[in-house]
């Protein structure tokens, strides 16, 4: 099992679109995968026409109600591709928890629960906000991987000397595991000039950590949201449906380490530990 997270603190680079389409993708290679939207501003909940406004039992009942995440998973397309949803009301969640003890675990705490009783999931995609608050650090104290995308235009890389210092800064006091394995290039218009530098700036940049598949600027892909489906499901035909095709198949073979889910001890094992402890001779 993999859990990521699509992380810019920069709006309008990709990451909604990459977390559908990636997640849809990777659902017909035949992946369980599970979305889970923390932007308050709920676009990839409308991606898959659901009305951040009205959608109950979303994450932010699972962040700052308690509520159990298995209650707040739903189908988005297909029994492969399955969601939590966002809600409005996370917008308050930065307040909302600003008291609440071990509030940088609450995500990890609760999916951790989750994939205990659903091991057959491969992959866990969050789709995060753009800023560097506690939702963002919840998805990053909660992911193994981060996956960036980054629009190939002018000053791309503005910023991302930040993202990588908030990454590090979780790595060390939050979530020893988690670390950026991949750059994604998207909304690229390829054959400029422009573009091919800013590739090749970020290649400076990040190396092998690029992927070979670059995301090109797509109408299709921004038409999809408002059909409410995968790029895949609304235009198979289209330069989109490739890209996303494509960078599914090389996420899919990426060498990394995957998460282990640890067995959980029964709970009557404490119950007969306390039974021998109270009655030694037994
Ligand atoms: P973010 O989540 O980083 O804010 P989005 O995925 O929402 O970014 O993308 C911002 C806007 O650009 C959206 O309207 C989306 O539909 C559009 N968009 C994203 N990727 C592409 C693409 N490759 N081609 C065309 N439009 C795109
Ligand atoms: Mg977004």
């Amino acid at each position: 099992m993999r859990v990521i997270a699509v992380f810019n603190h920069k709006g309008g680079v990709g990451k909604t679109t990459t977390v559908a389409n990636l997640g849809a993708g990777l659902a017909r290679r035949g992946r369980r995968v599970l979305l889970v939207d923390i932007d308050p501003q709920a676009c990839l909940s409308v991606h898959f026409g659901l009305n951040p406004e009205s959608t109950e039992r979303t994450i932010y009942d699972v962040l700052c109600r308690d509520l159990p995440f298995s209650d707040a998973v739903r189908e988005l397309e297909g029994p492969a591709l399955l969601g939590v949803p966002s809600h409005l009301d996370l917008a308050g969640a930065e307040l909302e928890l600003a008291t609440t003890m071990g509030r940088e675990r609450l995500l990890r705490d609760a999916l951790d629960r989750y994939l205990e009783a659903n091991r057959d999931l491969d992959y866990v995609l969050f789709d995060c906000p753009p800023s560097l608050g506690i939702l963002t650090v919840n998805a990053l104290a909660a992911a193994d991987e981060v996956f960036v995308p980054l629009q190939t235009e002018f000053l791309a890389l503005r910023g991302v000397g930040k993202l990588v210092d908030v990454v590090t800064l979780v790595r060390r006091r939050l979530n020893p595991t988690v670390r950026i394995t991949g750059i994604l290039p998207t909304l690229s218009r390829t054959g400029t000039l422009l573009a091919r530098e800013v590739q090749e700036e970020i290649a400076r940049h990040f190396g092998s950590k690029v992927f070979k598949t670059r995301i090109r600027s797509n109408v299709k892909l921004a038409e999809a949201p408002s059909h409410g489906q995968s790029i895949f499901a609304y235009a198979p035909g289209s330069a989109g449906a490739e890209d996303y095709a494509a960078l599914a198949g090389e996420v899919d073979v990426m060498d990394v380490p995957h998460r282990v889910i640890a067995p959980r001890e029964p709970e009557i094992l404490v119950d007969e530990i306390l039974a021998r402890v109270e009655r030694p001779s037994a």
